[in-house]
């Protein structure tokens, strides 16, 4: 649907038939050439945040400190404290030391001259959160773009790549809108897919010239990156110029290697072309097929049905070389080499794993818009709600294939290669901000220690969004003097519990009262030196989730299960 063209109510939208939506639905990059009609819909749009209220979020200002914490900077440094951060408008200004452990904190502590003061006193201090892989919730999912930003900060991702967030040019305005902290919203990187853009007017980009002058135009617009996908307008010359050309214009790139041209361009082949990210599992273990480079499809495997699609992604496990073989050290060495990132977003296909987990989760029946679990049923014409006959036999290849995949993703960790963590919310039962906590705890699963998977959190996914500027040296990622005020607060130690991230907290039982509780959710987020209460952000979003669902006539309570 256009924006500003609705002309049916959003709950209408939903009752409409699936083929009137399969053919009205205009999607992104509405002004490109008629695309080859598709089985799945395309994303919808999405509307704008609405502004920054005035009791949304305290800051910045000219000096303010959080005291006492114990900071784990990010850097994979072991935690430390307790110390007192400065903060001077959106910049850390200083760590000092507040006292030291098992002894009392020190009294009348530098600065004096604050404006704010919060007491954090045996809370800890993380770098904000880069989530590498997002959409932003799109018009058919939730009513704008603040219900993923609001998820998004509540669970301290202070930072989010768009892969693409939304259309072009909201994706460029929310960007802007975001620096200047007009709206509740994380940074923003506007990585987007050639060809969108409104204002361009070259038409197809399916040939290395007209990649090239896209990739310029898009440059020109301000966009930070190009997201490719492989498919049939993106055979290996055209990304070769798209790779080359955006090195050229300090544009990063990164690439879902789609089973529609991984046979021609794996993710070796890609990063030899100087590919900055490889996102989800596509492309490394077509790097590492025994029997050639295209992979054994059943003979009846049809890819616009997306059963087909996404249940035999897991027979790439048995035909692919053994982890620990040469040919496995040999790719892994060479993407390091190649300064290839992974970017694994293992949480997307948790449902491949166990669907009934995944529906069932904890926060589904408070956090989840209606619209959006709509959007998650089984139904053919939506994208990742391909469950339609998902058997035993789906989940256990799945699982199986999950425990070669985050081995090479730990591999990859181990010889020094880096991996950053993106979630790829809004599809197959994964809601923002919740499905990113999910992924630092696969990360976990996958070798990493906890202090790996937050550095993975943070720097990683810094240097890999600055890199391609030019700057090695990223304003975000750690905590440390100078460096952008983007911080997460939290009352538990997540190295000792990732679980305590989510916004639903972690189930303990009280020994004292032998009453089950509740504890962790993060407890505040500061982007740009702003201090936002995580729990009002959730606050927020429970309050939107109602109000859609009085709206469309639903319980308030839960969400509608089959
Ligand atoms: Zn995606």
């Amino acid at each position: 649907m256009k924006r500003g063209t609705k002309t049916v109510t959003r709950t209408a939208a939903l009752m409409l038939s699936a083929a009137l939506l399969a053919t009205s639905a205009t999607g992104y990059g509405q002004s490109a050439p008629a695309e080859p009609v598709q089985a799945v819909k395309p994303r919808a749009g999405a509307d704008a945040g609405p502004d920054r209220g005035p009791n949304e979020g305290f800051g910045p200002y000219n000096k303010w400190v959080v005291r006492a914490v114990t900071l784990i900077d990010g850097s994979g440094a072991p935690p430390r404290g307790p110390v007192d951060i400065v903060i001077e408008g959106d910049t850390i200004a200083d760590i000092l030391p507040a006292g030291t452990p098992g002894l009392p904190l020190k009294d009348g502590r530098e600065p004096r001259d604050f404006d704010y003061e919060l007491d954090a006193t045996g809370m800890f201090m993380l770098p904000g959160f880069v989530d590498m892989h997002v959409h932003g919730s799109t018009d058919d999912k939730a009513p704008d773009l603040s219900y993923s930003y609001k998820l998004w900060l509540a669970h301290g991702v202070t930072t989010v790549r768009g892969v693409d967030l939304a259309p072009f040019e909201v994706s460029l305005s929310e960007q802007a809108r975001s620096e200047r902290n007009e709206i509740v919203a994380p940074r923003i990187f506007v990585y987007q897919r050639p060809g969108q853009g409104e204002g361009w007017t070259g038409g197809r980009t399916n040939t290395p010239e007209k990649a090239r002058a896209w990739v310029r135009w898009a440059a020109g617009e301000g966009i930070d990156g190009i997201k490719l996908s492989n498919n049939e307008d993106q055979p290996p010359e055209v990304i070769e110029a798209i790779i080359d050309e955006a090195e050229k214009q300090g544009l990063g790139t990164v690439a879902h290697l789609s089973q529609i041209g991984v046979g021609r361009l794996n993710a070796l082949e890609a990063g030899r072309m100087g590919l900055d990210s490889v996102t989800h599992y596509y492309g490394h273990f077509e790097s590492l097929l025994k029997n050639g480079p295209v992979q054994d499809w059943p003979v009846d495997y049809n890819y616009n049905d997306e059963q087909d699609r996404f249940g035999n992604v897991a027979n790439l496990a048995a035909e692919s070389f053994e982890a620990d073989s040469e040919e496995w050290w040999d790719y892994l060495e060479e993407q390091k080499e190649n300064n290839v990132t992974f970017d694994p977003t293992m949480t997307i296909y948790l449902a491949g794993r166990d669907l009934m987990r995944a529906r069932n989760a904890d926060w589904h029946d408070t956090y989840t818009m209606p619209q959006l679990w709509q959007f998650y049923q089984s139904s053919r014409i939506n994208h990742g709600s391909y469950f339609y006959d998902w058997t035993t036999a789906t989940e256990v290849k799945w699982k199986n294939f999950y425990q070669k995949f985050m081995h090479l993703i730990n591999d990859y960790k181990k010889i020094g290669g880096r991996v950053t963590t993106g979630s790829d919310s809004g599809f197959i039962f994964q809601p923002y901000g919740f499905g990113y906590i999910q992924e630092l705890e696969l990360l976990q699963e996958a070798g990493f220690n906890p202090s790996q998977v937050i550095q993975a959190a943070t720097l990683n996914g810094a240097l890999t969004l600055y890199e391609p500027k030019g700057q090695p040296v990223p304003p975000i990622g750690t905590v440390r003097v100078g460096k952008l005020a983007d911080m997460v607060i939290v009352k538990e130690n997540p190295l000792q519990n990732l679980k305590t991230l989510y916004g639903t907290g972690f189930l303990r039982l009280n020994e004292e009262t032998q009453e089950l509780e509740r504890v962790g959710g993060v407890s505040y987020t500061i982007k740009d030196g702003i201090l936002y209460d995580s729990k009002q952000l959730l606050a927020d979003v429970a309050a939107m989730v109602r109000a859609e669902k009085v709206r469309m006539g639903l319980p308030e309570e839960g969400v509608v299960r089959r």
